[in-house]
């Protein structure tokens, strides 16, 4: 597990999964219901973007900082920024030093009544998160694996709800266990809402996942790439996708011209675009 994420917070692939999920849970809050999260892959909860580690890759720079530097950013991002600015030290300006990961996003939506759970594997990182959420009776940490945990937690006792799937792809057969993972958690919560997170390297098996998971949807699916160079090439991250089960049926309409549409532009290299795929019913 060599995977830190302090590297990559608030670049371009956290403003993409961050900004959909601020909008998931929006969506969520809509109805008095209660419901429930489940964030298998967690990380720290916040990320110092002063660190050295982040300011080594300044990944952030070509994320979430263009954002908050737009004044035209359009207003479907708002949650999100505002999620991001409410976090900032004073004196930050339209800067941003402190950044938020899944779980603090998440936390902010929570209305008395819902619940989240958080897993994350990695024993210091585990600590982290432990000590941030510590006494907090409605979001829970545990040192559990994320794909584990899908058998342990589905279904939620609210039966309506979020299950973000954010792995690091460090395994060679992520994919494989992705969708292994996804069949199971599906049969135990087929009504459930669920985002899974992936880079874009090679096409070969983005494709294959894509298939396969929508071969599992029994409702409507959504796939959602933001792809930073038009040409995917084996040796970097080229991009990175969101596949969507069950989602908001607002979501493909905001996304399609709004969300992607704006990220292309604003975060684009080289021939950037974009694809969005969506089918069941
Ligand atoms: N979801 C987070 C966010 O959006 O802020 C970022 C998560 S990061 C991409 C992936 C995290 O998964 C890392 O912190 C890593 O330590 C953790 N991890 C790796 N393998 C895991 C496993 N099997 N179960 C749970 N967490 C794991």
């Amino acid at each position: 597990m060599n995977y830190r994420h302090i590297y990559h917070a608030g670049n371009f692939a956290d403003v993409l999964k961050h900004s959909v999920l601020t909008l998931a849970l929006s969506y969520l809050t809509q109805k008095e219901k209660p419901f429930f999260v489940l964030d298998t892959h967690a990380g720290i909860g916040l990320y110092d973007l002063s660190s050295e580690e982040a300011q080594k890759t300044g990944e952030f720079q070509g994320g979430i900082a263009k954002l908050l530097a737009d004044p035209a950013c359009p207003e479907i991002f708002r949650p999100y920024l505002d999620a991001v600015r409410a976090l900032q030290p004073e004196g930050t300006g339209e800067g941003v030093r402190i950044y938020p990961g899944s779980p603090f996003i998440t936390r902010g939506f929570l209305r008395a009544g819902d619940e989240a759970k958080f897993c994350e594997l990695h024993e210091k990182d585990k600590e982290v998160l432990l000590s941030r959420f510590e006494g907090d009776k409605q979001a829970r940490v545990y040192g559990l694996d994320g794909y584990l945990a899908l058998k342990s937690f589905l279904p939620p006792k609210a039966r309506r709800g979020l299950v973000l799937i954010d792995p690091p792809f460090e395994r060679r057969d992520e994919f494989l266990a992705l969708t292994a993972h996804l069949k199971e958690a599906l049969s135990r919560f087929a009504t459930g809402t669920y985002m899974i997170w992936y880079p874009v390297k090679e096409r070969g098996p983005v494709d294959r996942f894509a298939r396969e998971a929508a071969g599992l949807a029994a409702g409507s699916w959504l796939r959602a790439e933001l792809m930073l160079y038009g040409e995917a090439r084996a040796d970097r991250l080229n991009g990175c996708g969101l596949f969507i089960l069950n989602p908001p049926y607002t979501l493909k309409a905001q996304l399609e011209k709004e969300i992607l549409p704006y990220l292309v532009a604003r975060l684009g290299i080289a021939r950037a675009r974009f694809l969005l795929e969506a089918g069941g019913d």
